[in-house]
């Protein structure tokens, strides 16, 4: 049987800091490398298309300004359409600002207030000190397991809410606020995460698990990815990580 996934980029014209775009090279090459076919459409603001068509999307990180800029395109409908994505079980993978922007609000650290989707029930409220750096953190059993290192710089504090959970659990670094060792969250078959850098090519192990949730969701059972070589992949992962957890660098 031909498989494929068909990916939705969300605003990459206002989303994309410190190339999360990478994300998708990744999620492609993986695929593709295990002959399933893979099909990215860009979906900017302004732009109109069918979101239910698709099997997973793609949101990056983004400055408090971009995302302003991007309420008055969720509120013409297309947000009402990512919320009943989540609800339909699609795959979800949402980094810092894109993360923020699946919760109830963001309240930036001078105060402005954005609306944001309440996709999922937790909130982010903007601090004056930025938490910038190299973090690790452990996956819950129901994203894999794995150990994952990434790149964190944001002011707003992510408190989620009593019944969700989150993605990881902070191993170095601040993740969801700096104090209660919550990093991301994972709710039906949405991954949010501070982690840039970007997160998939530095974590081959997270982008497989992603990238299996959603053919599950599409065909109807569990399909296990073949194993690709990660050797060098995984030494730069296992270096990092001993770095971070010595505070080598940060
Ligand atoms: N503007 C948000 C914050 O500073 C998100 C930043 C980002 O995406 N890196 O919290």
């Amino acid at each position: 049987m031909d498989r494929e996934l068909k990916i939705c980029h969300l605003y990459p014209e206002v989303l994309n800091l410190y190339g999360d775009r990478g994300n998708i090279i990744c999620m492609k090459s993986r695929l593709e490398r295990r002959g399933i076919s893979c099909r990215v459409d860009q979906m900017r603001l302004g732009q109109k298309a069918d979101l239910a068509s698709y099997d997973l999307f793609f949101i990056g990180g983004g400055q408090d300004f971009e995302q302003e800029v991007l309420l008055e395109d969720l509120r013409s409908g297309k947000g009402a359409e990512i919320v009943s994505a989540v609800e339909d079980g699609k795959t979800f993978l949402c980094i810092c600002g894109g993360y923020q922007m699946m919760g109830h609000y963001y309240e930036t650290h001078d105060g402005v207030r954005c609306e944001f989707l309440g996709a999922v029930d937790f909130a982010t409220v903007g601090g004056d000190v930025r938490m910038i750096g190299n973090y690790a953190f452990q996956l819950g059993e129901e994203s894999g397991g794995s150990t994952v290192v990434g790149f964190e710089n944001h002011s707003g504090r992510t408190r989620l809410g009593s019944g969700v959970k989150p993605l990881g659990t902070v191993l170095k670094g601040y993740g969801n606020n700096g104090e209660d060792k919550t990093e991301g969250v994972r709710y039906k078959n949405v991954f949010g995460s501070y982690s840039h850098g970007p997160i998939l090519p530095k974590n081959p192990q997270l982008c497989d698990h992603i990238l299996e949730t959603a053919l599950e969701r599409k065909y109807g059972r569990k399909i296990e990815l073949e194993p690709l070589d990660d050797r060098f992949e995984m030494l730069a992962h296992d270096s990092v990580l001993d770095k971070i957890m010595k505070g080598e660098i940060n």
